[in-house]
C-alpha cells in the first residue's frame, strides 16, 4: 500500500510509457468521423487524470464526437483492432481511474456539442439530456426556462448524466425518489457492438437496466430522457445535532420512513472539537451563525452527528404556513435543541451548494490536490458497529473533509439495474470526502489510502454486510465477490452487450479479448 502513489506515478513517467504516436496501430487512420481526434500530449495528459488524483494513465487519443454517430464509429473502428478499449468520460470526476484507458481511446462525452443540448417537453414532464451533458446545466435549463427540476440530485453538479447514471447518483433526495438511474424512463446507448439503441423499461429492456448503474461496461450513453416536476422557488435547509448515534439514526430512519417528511435528508459526522474543518465550526450554515459547545451533554463522545434536511416551497406560500411544517416535522426529533441552525435560500442555490464549496477549496489550492475518497453502503443491522468501530475509533480525529452518513432505502432502487446493494430495506451511504494540502507529500496520500483499507478491512473482518459505492477493485476475484450473486448476471450482460470488452477499461472488471 505504502507505495501505491509511487507505483502510479512511477508508471506516468515519460519513459516508461511509449508515445502515444509510437503505438498507433494504424487502426485510426480509417476512423471517418464528424468530430475531431487529438494526439496531443496536452489532451491526453488531461483526460489520463481524474478528480481522484492517484492514477495516471496515457490514452493513445482523445476523441471528441459530434454525436452519437461517432462514438459508434469510433467503438466499431476499435474492434478492428485485437486490444484497443474505449473509455466514455464525463466530467472525470472518478477516484481511482475509471475514466481512463491505458493505450485506448478516450471520448470526451462533454465536446458531444449540441448532442448535450437538453430538450424539455413540458407536458410530457421529461428532459431529453445528452450524456455529456453536466446534470448543473440540466438543472439551469429546467428551473430557468420552464420552471421544472428533475427529482433526484447528487450534491455536487458538475458530473455528467452518463457518468452518474452509470453508478447511481445519490443525494438527500434519494429516499424518495430513488437513485437518479431510477429516475430515468430511456436511454439511448450505443453498445460495445457499436450498436446505437434507444432502450427503456419496455424496449430492449435488459440493455436499459444493463447500463443503468453498470459502470460503463455495456454501453455508452449518449442520451437520457429524465423525469421533471415543477420546482419549488425556495428551500429551508436545517442542521441539527446530536450526540448519540443511535437517537440520530432512528430520526433520520423516522424522516426517510414516513410519508410525510421533508425533502431532502442526508447527515454527517463530525469531530467533538474546535477544529474548523473536522469539528463544531463545520455545522453552521450561516457566518453568523455559531457553535455553542456548552450545549452539549457532559459525557459526549469524541464524534457528534448532524442531521441535514432541507423543506422546498413556493414564494407565495405564507412564512408561517412554512414554519408549521418545519414545526411539526423537527418537533418528532430528538436532537440538542439549541444545536439547530437553518437558513433560507433559492432552489438554484441550494442544490449549487457545493459549488460554492469547490470556489474555496480551489481558492486554497486543494481542490486540485488528490483525494482518497471512499464510498460504500452499509447495511441498517451494521451501522452501530461500524458507528462504534470507524467513526468512534478510527476516524475520530477526522479526514480533512465532510464523512457523510444518511439512511437510502432499497425498494426505491430497481433491482434489474446493474448496482449491488446490501441487503435489508434500509442501508446507509457512507461517504469518506478527504481532502489533503494543496501540494501533499506522498506519505500524506499513502496514509490516507492505507486507512480506507484499514476500514474495508475492519468491515470484511466484523463481518459487515457492505457494498462499494464507486467501487474499485483490481482483480476479477475481488469483482466477483463485490456483485456476489449477481456476479453471473452482469457477466452475461457483458457477453450480451461488449463482448470483446472493448468499454471502460478503467473498471478493470474485465480484460480486452479478441
Ligand atoms: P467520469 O468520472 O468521467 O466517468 C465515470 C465512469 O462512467 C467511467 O467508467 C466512465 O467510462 C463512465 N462513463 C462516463 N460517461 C459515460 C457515458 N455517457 N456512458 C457510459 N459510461 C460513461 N456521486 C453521487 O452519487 N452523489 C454525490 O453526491 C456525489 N458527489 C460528488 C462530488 C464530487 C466533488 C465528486 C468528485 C464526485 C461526486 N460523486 C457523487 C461521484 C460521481 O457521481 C461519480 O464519480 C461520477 O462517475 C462522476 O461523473 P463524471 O461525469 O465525472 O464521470
Amino acid at each position: 500500500l505504502a507505495c501505491l502513489v509511487e507505483r502510479f506515478v512511477a508508471e506516468n513517467e515519460a519513459d516508461s510509457i511509449p508515445e502515444p504516436e509510437k503505438i498507433d496501430d494504424g487502426v485510426l487512420k480509417d476512423l471517418d468521423i464528424e468530430g475531431s481526434v487529438d494526439y496531443g500530449l496536452t489532451v491526453t495528459g488531461l483526460a489520463g487524470k481524474d478528480f481522484g488524483g492517484m492514477y495516471a494513465v496515457k490514452p493513445l487519443a482523445v476523441i471528441r464526437p459530434a454525436g452519437a454517430d461517432d462514438v459508434a464509429r469510433v467503438i466499431r473502428q476499435a474492434l478492428h483492432s485485437p486490444t484497443l478499449t474505449v473509455a466514455a468520460r464525463g466530467n472525470g470526476h472518478s477516484i481511482n481511474g475509471q475514466a481512463m484507458a491505458h493505450h485506448g481511446l478516450v471520448i470526451d462525452m462533454k465536446s458531444m456539442g449540441d448532442n448535450n443540448r437538453i430538450d424539455v417537453n413540458v407536458s410530457a414532464m421529461y428532459a431529453d439530456v445528452g450524456g455529456g451533458a453536466l446534470w448543473a446545466d440540466v438543472l439551469k435549463r429546467c428551473v430557468l426556462g420552464y420552471g421544472l427540476a428533475p427529482t433526484s440530485w447528487t450534491d455536487y453538479l458538475d458530473l455528467t448524466v452518463g457518468g452518474t447514471l452509470s453508478n447511481a447518483g445519490v443525494s438527500g433526495q434519494a429516499f424518495r425518489y430513488g437513485p437518479q438511474t431510477s429516475t430515468v424512463t430511456e436511454l439511448e446507448v450505443v453498445t460495445g457492438n457499436g450498436e446505437r439503441t434507444v432502450c427503456s423499461n419496455s424496449q430492449n429492456s435488459e440493455l436499459f437496466f444493463s447500463v443503468l448503474g453498470g459502470l460503463g461496461q455495456f454501453g455508452i450513453i449518449t442520451r437520457a430522457r429524465v423525469l421533471l416536476q415543477p420546482a419549488p422557488d425556495m428551500v429551508r435547509w436545517i442542521r441539527v445535532v446530536y450526540s448519540e448515534f443511535d437517537e440520530f439514526t432512528r430520526d433520520a430512519e423516522l424522516l426517510v420512513m414516513s410519508p410525510e417528511s421533508f425533502d431532502y435528508v442526508e447527515g454527517f459526522v463530525f469531530v467533538n472539537s474546535d477544529d474548523p474543518v473536522n469539528g463544531w465550526p463545520s455545522v453552521p450554515l450561516d457566518s453568523n451563525h455559531s457553535f455553542d459547545p456548552t450545549h452539549l451533554p457532559t459525557n459526549t463522545g469524541p464524534v457528534l452527528y448532524c442531521l441535514e434536511v432541507a423543506l422546498h416551497y413556493h414564494n407565495h406560500d405564507h412564512p408561517s404556513t412554512v414554519n408549521m411544517m418545519v414545526e411539526k416535522l423537527l418537533g418528532q426529533l430528538r436532537f440538542i435543541e439549541p444545536l439547530m441552525f437553518e437558513i433560507d435560500l433559492t432552489y438554484m442555490d441550494f442544490l449549487l451548494r457545493v459549488k460554492r464549496v469547490e470556489q474555496m477549496a480551489r481558492d486554497n489550492g486543494i481542490w486540485d490536490a488528490p483525494h482518497p475518497w471512499l464510498n460504500m453502503f452499509v447495511s441498517k443491522r451494521d451501522i452501530a458497529a461500524f458507528n462504534r468501530i470507524v467513526f468512534q475509533n478510527i476516524l475520530k480525529d477526522g479526514i480533512n473533509g465532510p464523512m457523510l452518513t444518511y439512511p437510502l432505502i432499497r425498494s426505491k432502487w430497481n433491482n434489474r439495474s446493474s448496482v449491488v446493494l446490501p441487503k435489508g430495506e434500509i442501508f446507509y451511504l457512507v461517504a469518506l470526502l478527504r481532502f489533503s494540502h494543496a501540494h501533499p507529500k506522498e506519505s500524506e496520500i499513502n496514509e490516507m489510502v492505507a486507512q480506507n483499507q484499514e476500514i474495508l478491512q475492519t468491515c470484511i473482518n466484523n463481518g459487515f454486510d457492505f457494498k462499494l459505492y464507486l467501487p474499485h477493485y483490481k482483480s476479477t476475484e475481488e469483482w466477483k465477490k463485490h456483485f456476489g450473486d449477481q456476479w453471473g448476471r452482469f457477466v452475461e450482460r457483458k457477453s450480451q452487450f461488449d463482448p470483446k470488452a472493448v468499454l471502460a477499461p478503467g473498471q478493470k472488471i474485465f480484460t480486452r479479448n479478441h
